[in-house]
């Protein structure tokens, strides 16, 4: 059980992290911290306001169509700065999802990843001979009024790490929050 978990969870993150690094690949240019991304106008290549409150659809200047396109440019073999496009083209592109999209670009999944690698890391098991069971290594047993032993493994925090995958092959219900 605690292997299995153990194994699962960091395949979710490793699976979440290559999508990430995949996506901000292009040809032999590649940013391995994650792309961020913006929308663009196709005709001006400046930066488009992407706000469901003010327009619905996200359009170009003049009613250009837009593009997703890295912050992060790449040197081209003849002296430019090259942006990648990660999806062209667009038109009658609604705002909610411009911007939902926009907002999880593979910098910040890349940045989450870390930071949950982390928090896992912290509420890792202890195995012991002493306990028939695992405890975290970080959080108290409430339960235990000498204080002495730790929250059995997987404690609440492991457990809500599992949430964002429960709908991932080989979660099982046992590991979410209960
Ligand atoms: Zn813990």
């Amino acid at each position: 059980m605690v292997y299995d978990l153990m194994n699962w969870l960091t395949a979710q993150f490793d699976a979440s992290e290559r999508w990430a690094q995949e996506a901000s690949r292009h040809g032999d240019r590649y940013t391995p911290t994650g792309e961020h991304w913006r929308w663009e106008c196709e005709d001006t290549d400046t930066a488009v306001t992407v706000d469901p409150m003010l327009s619905e659809y996200v359009e170009g200047v003049d009613g250009a169509p837009v593009g997703l396109r890295s912050v992060e440019g790449y040197p081209s073999t003849w002296g430019a700065t090259l942006h990648h496009i990660a999806i062209r083209g667009q038109e009658e592109l609604p705002a909610g999802v411009a911007g939902h999209i926009a907002r999880q670009d593979p910098a910040r999944t890349i940045r989450a990843v870390a930071a949950k690698r982390r928090i896992f890391e912290r509420h890792g098991p202890i195995l012991n001979d002493l306990n028939p069971y695992p405890v975290c290594m970080c959080c108290p047993n409430l339960d235990d009024d000498t204080n002495t032993e730790g929250e059995r493994w997987p404690c609440l925090t492991v457990r809500l790490l599992t949430v964002e995958y429960d709908d991932q092959p080989g979660y099982r219900p046992e590991w979410g929050p209960q």
